[in-house]
Order: C-alpha cells, then sequence, then structure tokens
C-alpha cells in the first residue's frame, strides 16, 4: 500500500460489491473485490431501477450498457381482485426515471466499469470476516490489511457479524417467484402491471423487446402460492385474466423470501456494510438493489474529500442512513398490507391503496429513495452539497 494511494477490501461481487468497487477505484482507490463464487453472476429475472440507481449507472459509466435492452417505463398501475385500477402513476411522478432491467446485463455492466476502473476481482475467495483496524479475513486464515473494509456480502454477511454490527436479520414471511417469459404483442408496453388478490400479486413488466418479467408473491404459509414447478392452475384460480401469462412461466422458476436485515450501525472503525449486508429488506418497491448501489456509490464521494477514513464513514452513514430506514419500514408496510390484510375488508384496502395514490406527497414519502435520495448523486455523478 503506497502512502499516496488508498486502498480498499470488499467482500462480495454483488451489485452493491461492484458499484461500491467502480466508484472508489474511479476516485483513486486500489481496490480487491472477493466473490465466494467460481464466476461472477447474477442469477434472477428483471429487476427495477430507479431515478437513484440511474444516476450511479451514469457515475460509474455503465448505464448504457445496463439499459441497451431494457425498457423505460412510464406508469406503474396497481389491480385490486375486482379489476378496478387503484394507481396509474404509482410512486412516479416529478421526472422520476424508471427501468427494468434484465439483471444479468446490470450485473455485467457494472463488472465491466469495475474492471475498466482498475478492480481486481478475486472469484473463488471466500471471506471469514474482518476486524475494525481495517483488516479483511479470509476463510484460508489470510489477513489482508486494507484503509477501508467494505462488506457487501449479502443478507448472510460475515463481515458485519464478525464486528458486532448485526442488529436483526429477520424472515418476513413472504416472498415470491421470478421468472422471465417470451413477450407476446398484447403484453404491456412500457407499463408496469401489479395485480392483488387477497395476499397474492402478481407483476408482469415489460423487461427486453423479447422478453416479460414476471413475478408472483404470496405469504410463505402459501405453499400452492410457492410450489415449484409453479401453479398455474392455482394461481389461474386467483387472477383467470392472467391465464397467458401463467401458461408461459418456466417450470425452473424458484421460490426467493424476503428479509429485513438491520445493523445497530453500518460502520465500525474501518469497516463499512452496504446493500443487503446491512439494509436488506423486501423488494416491494423495488428499492433494495437501487439503495445499495446508492449507498456504495455515496461512499465513494463521501471518502473522496475526506482524509480520515473512520470519520468519513460515520458521516456516510448519518447521510445515507435516514432514506434507507424510511424506504425499509414502507416496503415491510407495503408487504403487510399487499400480503397479510383480512381478506373480509378487501374493499377497505382498496380504498385506501387508491387514496394513497392521490396524494403526490404520499407518493413521494414512500418512494423517498428515487426523489431524495437521488440527491445524493447528482445527474453528473457528483456529490450534491
Ligand atoms: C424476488 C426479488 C426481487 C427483487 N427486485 C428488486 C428490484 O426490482 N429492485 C431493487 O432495487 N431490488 C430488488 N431486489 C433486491 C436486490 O436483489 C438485492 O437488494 C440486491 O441484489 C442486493 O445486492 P448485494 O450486492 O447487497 O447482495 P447480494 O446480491 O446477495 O450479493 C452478495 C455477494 O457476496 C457474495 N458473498 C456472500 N458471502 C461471501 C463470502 N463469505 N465471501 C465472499 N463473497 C461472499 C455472494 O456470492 C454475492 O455475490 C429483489 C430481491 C428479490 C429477492
Amino acid at each position: 500500500m503506497s502512502s499516496q494511494t488508498r486502498h480498499a477490501e470488499i467482500a462480495g461481487a454483488g451489485l452493491a460489491g461492484l458499484a461500491t468497487a467502480a466508484a472508489l477505484a474511479q476516485r483513486g482507490w486500489s481496490v480487491r473485490v472477493h466473490e465466494r463464487g467460481r464466476e461472477l453472476r447474477d442469477i434472477g429475472a428483471g429487476i427495477f431501477m430507479w431515478e437513484n440507481a440511474l444516476r450511479v449507472l451514469e457515475g460509474v459509466g455503465a448505464f448504457d450498457e445496463a439499459v441497451r435492452r431494457a425498457e423505460r417505463i412510464e406508469s406503474w398501475q396497481l389491480y385490486d381482485e375486482r379489476g378496478r385500477l387503484l394507481q396509474s402513476d404509482w410512486m412516479k411522478g416529478g421526472g422520476t426515471r424508471l427501468y427494468t432491467v434484465l439483471r444479468p446485463d446490470l450485473h455485467k455492466a457494472l463488472e465491466h466499469a469495475a474492471i475498466e476502473a482498475g478492480v481486481e476481482i478475486v472469484t473463488g475467495s471466500l471471506v471469514a470476516g474482518a476486524s475494525p483496524e481495517g483488516e479483511l479475513v479470509l476463510e484460508s486464515g489470510e489477513v489482508l490489511k486494507a484503509d477501508l473494509v467494505v462488506g457487501a456480502d449479502g443478507v448472510g454477511s460475515p463481515v458485519r457479524n464478525s464486528v458486532g454490527l448485526n442488529l436483526v436479520v429477520r424472515d418476513l414471511q413472504d416472498g415470491c417467484m421470478r421468472s422471465l417469459i417470451p413477450r407476446l404483442p398484447h403484453d404491456p408496453v412500457d407499463r408496469a402491471l401489479e395485480y392483488w388478490n387477497g395476499g397474492r400479486r402478481v407483476g408482469v413488466v415489460p423487461v427486453t423487446p423479447e422478453l416479460t418479467y414476471v413475478y408472483t408473491c404470496c405469504p410463505s404459509d402459501d405453499l400452492a402460492g410457492r410450489r415449484r414447478p409453479f401453479d398455474k392452475e392455482s394461481w389461474t384460480a386467483s387472477f383467470p385474466q392472467l391465464r397467458s401469462v401463467f401458461d408461459r412461466i418456466p417450470d425452473v422458476s424458484r421460490w426467493a423470501s424476503f428479509s429485513d436485515v438491520r445493523c445497530h450501525s453500518w460502520v465500525n472503525g474501518r469497516v463499512a456494510v452496504v446493500g443487503d449486508a446491512a439494509s436488506a429488506m423486501s423488494p416491494n418497491l423495488g428499492q433494495a438493489a437501487c439503495l445499495a448501489m446508492t449507498n456504495g456509490y455515496a461512499l465513494a464521494l463521501m471518502l473522496e474529500g475526506q482524509s480520515d477514513v473512520r470519520s468519513g464513514l460515520l458521516a456516510w452513514e448519518a447521510r445515507q442512513r435516514p432514506v434507507t430506514d424510511a424506504t425499509q419500514r414502507y416496503s415491510r408496510l407495503y408487504g403487510r398490507v399487499g400480503t397479510r390484510w383480512p381478506r373480509p375488508f378487501a374493499d377497505v384496502r382498496s380504498a385506501l391503496v387508491w387514496a394513497a395514490g392521490r396524494s403526490r406527497r404520499w407518493q413521494e414519502r414512500v418512494n423517498v429513495a428515487a426523489h431524495k435520495g437521488a440527491q445524493s448523486v447528482r445527474p453528473d455523478g457528483t456529490a450534491a452539497a
């Protein structure tokens, strides 16, 4: 480590780790990322990318590649069990951009940006933990010293646990299956459609010119809802209008359960946690990865003007955390309303959701990450004052 170049060791080459790595390396850091997998990849289907994450992609130079075949979403429509349109511009407005992107495209674009910036990525490298003094400990016993250690190692985060930051890691008792289906002419164009019936929710969203992204969410104890292979009959009984969508869902679709992670702090000494390691949340608002990327990028911006890493990290947490915590709370609330609402009062739910959609202020509060969170990254990728 030279006295000029600061060095960072990062655990995890997911969306959080790669965005953080690229942003740090672009600001003169030497950066090494450790990924336990033998290869870099992201499994999954589509992913919503809101304004805040799009600015990060622009900032690290990954935007064009990430959205090359993605779909720009102009409206998000929500329908209840009686087919009534409850919302037509859900959480948008105020010039907030939204795209749906293929996850592998997004991951590749960030990987390329990181490599271009000079990041070293080591695959098959299993991290065991870290120390607040700035050490990353590998499972092999090797100890790597750094000015900054970042735990971007997901919900289970050995980095977070080893430096005592974890407060709550909770299975939210709901989840979903994600699928990519061949896109047909009658599938939605530049619109995300979400349908609710009881505790079940279905999203039908264009993601590339050839593919439509479908998510089917339900409580974990809805055994037919989470059955693999996908139970077309059971889902068609709940949403008869979507038979043609369900018929195209492949048998390989997998159930993913949702978790919340909350931390005492995101920082201990020279160690910071980011992404699901710090703030996993249900994907109901499509913001968990967006915030992972925004917070990782903001970390690099904050340290740019700070010679003292420890105080820079504390200032970063103080700045970024309120928006993330609020988003996590609203996401949990959305999950409760969408998944746990008592069926006899479904009409009350519809009325409340409809009313919420009429209030611009309420929508901006719920999607504070896209509105206020985007302000921590200017459109030109520099830090806001
Ligand atoms: C069904 C579903 C839909 C979603 N949709 C959206 C959406 O539309 N928009 C959105 O913003 N978010 C969405 N999310 C959330 C999003 O997927 C996550 O927030 C995001 O992927 C987290 O990225 P991460 O890099 O923090 O963690 P991860 O993706 O978990 O990456 C962690 C990386 O660290 C590696 N790793 C773990 N442990 C170690 C170790 N010990 N040593 C070395 N490497 C290690 C892992 O292999 C992995 O590569 C969704 C989530 C789900 C489940």
